[in-house]
């Protein structure tokens, strides 16, 4: 394959509106929301506007026909800005409608897709418990079927789920144990639950060290009924399938990992070259020099890194190696370069007016998410041949 990273003409006018969205639009508001750890409905239904949450997916489901490239390049400009908004919108897509799309009936695809694409609506993946993360086959959540009823009864909850408890937010879909192979092992199923299903209740959003302005919830079913119709995809899948949502996940992460890094880089070139410190601009220092140099570096190779791992998903070439490069190494830089801006920015930086003290308390997450690190480590063992 030939890798060319460059952006099409298409892409680059795609990446050049959502960066003046983000500069115009969000930049001057979002400080104010995550100040009061709100969600930014005006934004998100801006984005919506714009078609983002509709970007990999096809017009006949209300989408704009893009692919996943286009989704990392908007995820990544949004992200130099602000990240609560681009995380609202990368679990939006790849964790709320992206699950649909892969798997569900063509019915559930109707029903559900039009209005996840155009924003008026959002999704949620409730896959972690809080009993299982990283090993996420500890599901203990569990769907029994009632025949007479012809419905799933749920019991269980589910931790740190995004965007679900919103007052958009129309579904999550979760994975449940519905029952057990002859060895033992579950059989691990994803069923979308309806928001406001008597018996399924979202707790209030945590206080989280960074993504202020995104919603993140703990969730609990006692006796949740839904129909059997859904299941999502076929019964004993679910393991399969959240894998593969994980897979592409962490592209969209590695895109929102580069933009945060980007976005240091930005906020830093500009300070450096306005702050006076022993008669000079500090940007005059080779001391800072360097280290700028340094973090536009590493935000260039994160970039080249999502964009190949992408390139391949879209290809329809095996990506499972190159989204764990990627999602490991732009979250490696994101946190390195949020430490080195706020360095950068002195005194200042340790201000919340400032957006690298957003960045700050925000890239953290970005090594835990959708896959640790050490789970990035695992997974790129494993296709090296590594023994398990
Ligand atoms: C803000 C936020 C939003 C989230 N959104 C969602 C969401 O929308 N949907 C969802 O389903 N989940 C979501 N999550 C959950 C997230 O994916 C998990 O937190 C993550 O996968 C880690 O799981 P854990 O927290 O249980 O950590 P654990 O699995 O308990 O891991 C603890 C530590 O042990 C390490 N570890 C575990 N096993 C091994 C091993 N075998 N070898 C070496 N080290 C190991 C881990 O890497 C980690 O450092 C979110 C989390 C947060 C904080």
């Amino acid at each position: 394959m030939s890798l060319d990273h460059r952006l099409t003409a298409e892409h680059e006018e795609l990446r050049r509106t959502v960066e003046e969205f983000a500069h115009d639009v969000i930049a001057p508001k979002i400080g104010d929301f995550y100040e009061r750890h709100e969600f930014p409905y005006e934004i998100v239904r801006e984005m919506g506007r714009m078609g983002l949450f509709g970007l990999p997916f096809p017009e006949e489901y209300g989408g704009m026909g893009g692919d996943y490239l286009a989704l990392g390049i908007a995820l990544e400009e949004l992200a130099r800005v602000d990240s609560s908004v681009a995380i609202t919108l990368e679990a939006g897509v790849s964790l709320g409608a992206m699950p649909v799309y892969h798997f569900g009936t063509e019915e559930q695809k109707q029903h559900w897709l039009p209005k996840l694409c155009s924003g008026e609506a959002l999704g949620a993946f409730g896959l972690t418990e809080p009993d299982a993360g990283s090993d996420a086959g500890g599901t203990r959540t569990t769907a029994v079927r009632d025949e007479a009823t012809g419905e799933w009864v749920i019991n269980g909850s589910k931790c740190f789920i995004t965007n679900s408890g919103t007052d958009i937010t129309e579904l999550v879909t979760v994975t449940a144990v519905t029952g057990h192979k002859e060895n033992g092992a579950p059989l691990i199923s994803s069923i979308i639950v309806p928001s406001g299903t008597p018996g399924f209740t979202v707790a209030a959003p945590y206080s989280k060290v960074g993504w202020n302005a995104s919603d993140t919830r703990e969730l609990s079913f006692s006796d949740v009924r839904v129909p059997l119709a859904n299941l999502l995809g076929e019964e004993g899948r679910g393991y399969a399938q959240f894998l593969r949502i994980l897979d592409e996940g962490r592209i969209a992460i590695a895109a929102l990992s580069t933009g945060l890094a980007q976005g240091c880089v930005d906020e830093s070139v500009k300070y450096a070259k306005e702050r006076q410190a022993f008669g000079r601009p500090i940007g005059a220092n080779q001391a800072i020099q360097f280290k700028i140099a340094d973090m536009e570096m590493r935000a260039h190779m994160a970039r080249i890194g999502w964009r190949d791992a992408a390139s391949r998903l879209v290809a329809g070439e095996p990506f499972k190696k190159e989204a764990a490069i990627a999602k490991l190494y732009s979250s490696t830089v994101a946190v390195d370069n949020a430490r080195e801006a706020t360095q950068i920015h002195g005194g200042y930086g340790f201000m919340n007016e400032y957006p690298v003290a957003r960045m700050w308390r925000d890239s953290k997450i970005l090594e835990i998410g959708e896959g640790t690190s050490e789970v990035q480590r695992m997974l790129i063992a494993r296709e090296l041949g590594l023994p398990a």
